[in-house]
């Protein structure tokens, strides 16, 4: 199993598990079913400790957040609106007192915020790590929801804000820098990502919008998924990659490859999108052109408009 790679795996499940007429399953950030009050939403991501989280590095209310954080961001991937989550928990014994207590704080901090209530779930021991899924149930507008197959050759792509960010702050974490204010800041980035929902509605509602899914693996891996499921090749300006003060600054004083970060690290969850040239005039929120879709299905990175020799492939789990 592991030769196919985590994405080969995934179409190995899609092949044996034919989706029903009428609904979209595997290989969208959340499937689509019809219903009479519009199109419903469904996702599932898990957590893994010593995969997702260090029990040393994390506190258990960033854990909590993401935890929900990373399964909103996936709602608001399509353009919809987060309905309620459910929250299985798998916790060994030295866990299951304060820890889990603290991890429902920040389960509820960014519950609260969204407006999205825990609706039920499951719990279980464990016998070592902890392991934590949750589903989340989201809605749309019948028809409205961005996919990742409808971009067309000769779109431009955007994105919602800068990218690298929490990758930089993994770094920060994983090396046990002695922390800079812009540190901190990428750190933060890392441990409590802000899913743009409101983002992702009016993206939907402005009609212009293809194609969209939120940056979990990073651009070089996230962007392949439009262009395979749109059958379109793409152009990237590395040099028009939205990058933070923060991460700049971080990267020139620790000698860090900025576009191996921005291109790669993932977990930014800022939106990818692709719709008409000129798009970041008419909305209300700022929106980053970085390149254009093309024929065929290649990935291009260019730097001064020139084509460069840049191999980064973003993050799989195997
Ligand atoms: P995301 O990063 O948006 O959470 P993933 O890359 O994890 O998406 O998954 C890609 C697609 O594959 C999604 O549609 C997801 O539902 C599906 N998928 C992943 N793992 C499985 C699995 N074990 N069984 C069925 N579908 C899966
Ligand atoms: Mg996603």
């Amino acid at each position: 199993m592991s030769t196919r790679g985590e994405f080969g795996f995934i179409d190995f499940i899609k092949g044996h598990f034919p989706c029903p007429d009428g609904i979209c399953g595997i290989g969208d950030d959340c499937a689509v079913i019809p219903s009479s009050e519009g199109d419903l939403l469904f996702s599932t991501d898990l957590l893994m400790e010593g995969v997702h989280f260090l029990r040393d590095e994390s506190s258990p209310e960033d854990v909590g957040w993401k935890a929900a954080a990373v399964n909103i961001s996936d709602i608001a991937a399509m353009g919809g609106i987060p309905v309620a989550t459910f929250l299985s928990i798998a916790l060994p014994e030295d866990a299951q007192g304060e820890w889990a207590e603290r991890f429902m704080e920040g389960y509820a901090q960014i519950s609260r915020r969204y407006d999205v209530p825990l609706l039920g779930g499951d719990t279980t021991s464990s016998l070592r790590d902890i392991a934590v899924n949750v589903g989340i149930l989201g809605r749309c507008q019948a028809g409205k929801c961005l996919m990742r197959s409808s971009a067309k050759v000769g779109e431009t792509i955007y994105v919602t804000g800068p990218l690298g960010d929490s990758a930089g702050g993994l770094q920060v974490i994983l090396k046990g820098l002695e922390r800079s204010e812009e540190m901190n800041v990428l750190v933060n980035r890392h441990k409590r990502p802000v899913p743009r929902v409101r983002e992702g509605q009016m993206l939907m509602e402005s009609g212009k919008v293809s194609a969209m899914m939120d940056i979990s693996d990073g651009i070089a891996s996230d962007l392949r998924h439009i262009m395979k499921a749109s059958g379109v090749g793409a152009v990237v300006a590395l040099d028009r990659l939205p990058c933070s003060p923060e991460l700049l600054s971080v990267c020139d004083g620790q000698g860090w490859d900025r576009y191996g970060l921005q291109t790669s690290g993932g977990e930014d969850f800022e939106l990818l999108f692709t719709g008409p040239a000129g798009l970041e005039y008419e909305l209300d929120f700022h929106i980053y052109p970085i390149g254009e879709t093309v024929c065929g299905n290649a990935l291009t990175w260019t730097v001064n408009e020139e084509p460069v020799d840049f191999d980064y492939n973003g993050y799989t789990h195997f």
